[in-house]
């Protein structure tokens, strides 16, 4: 029996979630966060049964991978317990993948739980492999504990990935040192472009470095192969001829993916983003409250919310503005 698809208006297959479990994080990177941030109550917060009862209704409706984030997944309490329930899905072949982005600070204590849960993958947020620049981009984060993290997450059989932040006038000079240092562990390596999403303390434009220069300056020592590998999402990949290292490129402002967008997002607080640069969302906890029982209000929901799918972003820092920017924070839709 073929699962039942979520398809959007301009016949994308929703096949991917995306769940923000906390908006909570044991750092306050600089882009992401202002370093005095309010979190939202508890009470707002979907518990860890009705992200399960979400999660496991949209695997229902043929979403094949779902990717853990926050806010810092693994400081939300009991969130193991979580994981090893999704794992069902995964033995009963109803998901493909599960996996979770991470700041890698709380590895160490949990590498080998998420292994255990069928956890193949994660990815590891890194912008800098210099001790004072970590601590002056997370403000609050330990350069150590996560280099630790990340080694008990390879010790524990998972692949890395990093995910790197492109920072105009901060990490530019370390460009091929994260590239060699990636290389020399066997870890992917994919450079983001600073959205703007939420109120932080400091100015966007003045941190945004446009990936075309960066890659640019990749040329000036290695050759760059384009690669077709695609997730559906805003990722483009090369290979570096040299070294056969895989390179990644999420370019949400200066390239558009939207055409072969296959996610949707869901918030800690049970808020379905049809698109991460727009605003309409769909409340499913007011309608999982409303139905404790029985889930067929809830998977109509996410129907006409798919339904509600936008043709893309409007992310736009032309005309040395900032348009298009949502209110919200990264840490709360997850990234
Ligand atoms: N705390 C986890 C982490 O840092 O990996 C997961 C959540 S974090 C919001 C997910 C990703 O979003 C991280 O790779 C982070 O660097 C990225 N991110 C946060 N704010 C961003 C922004 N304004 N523009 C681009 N990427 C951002
Ligand atoms: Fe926390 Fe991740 Fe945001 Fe940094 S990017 S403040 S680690 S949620």
């Amino acid at each position: 029996m073929t699962a039942p698809q979520l398809v959007d208006p301009f016949e994308r297959a929703v096949t991917y979630l995306r769940v923000s479990v906390t908006d909570r994080c044991d750092f306050r990177c600089t882009y992401c966060m202002a370093e005095h941030m309010t979190f939202l109550p508890k009470k707002d917060l979907l518990t860890l049964e009705e992200l399960d009862r979400l999660c496991s209704a949209f695997i229902g409706l043929g979403v094949r991978k779902l990717r853990i984030t926050g806010g810092e997944p693994l400081v939300r309490r009991g969130i193991m317990g979580f994981f090893e329930a999704m794992s069902r899905h995964l033995a009963s072949g109803a998901l493909d993948e599960l996996t979770l982005t991470t700041n890698a600070s709380q590895m160490r204590r949990f590498a080998t739980r998420l292994a255990d849960c069928g956890v193949r993958r994660v990815n590891v947020s890194l912008d800098t492999l210099d001790k004072a620049k970590f601590a002056a981009v997370t403000r609050w984060g330990r350069l150590g504990q996560v280099l630790d993290g990340i080694d008990a997450a390879v010790e524990a059989g998972l692949a890395v990935k990093i995910n790197m932040v492109a920072l105009k006038g901060f990490n530019d000079v370390e460009l091929f040192d994260m590239v060699e240092w990636c290389g020399s562990r066997g870890f992917d390596l994919t450079f983001i472009e600073v959205m703007p999403m939420g109120d932080v303390d400091a100015d966007r434009l003045d941190q945004y470095w446009a990936l075309s220069e960066l890659r640019a300056r990749l040329e000036e020592r290695w050759q760059l192969v384009d690669i077709p590998d695609r997730t559906g999402g805003p990722a483009r990949y090369v290979r570096l001829a040299e070294t056969g290292q895989r390179l990644g490129f999420i370019t949400p402002l200066t390239h558009n993916f939207c055409e072969s967008c296959n996610r949707v997002r869901l918030t800690c607080t049970g808020q379905l983003y049809m698109c991460l640069g727009q605003d309409d969302d769909a409340d499913l906890r007011a309608v999982l409250r409303a139905h404790p029982e029985d889930d067929r209000a809830l998977t109509a929901a996410i129907r006409n919310a798919i339904a509600r799918k936008p043709r893309g972003h409007d992310f736009d820092y032309s005309r040395s503005e900032v348009r298009g920017r949502v209110g919200r924070h990264m840490s709360l839709t997850g990234g």
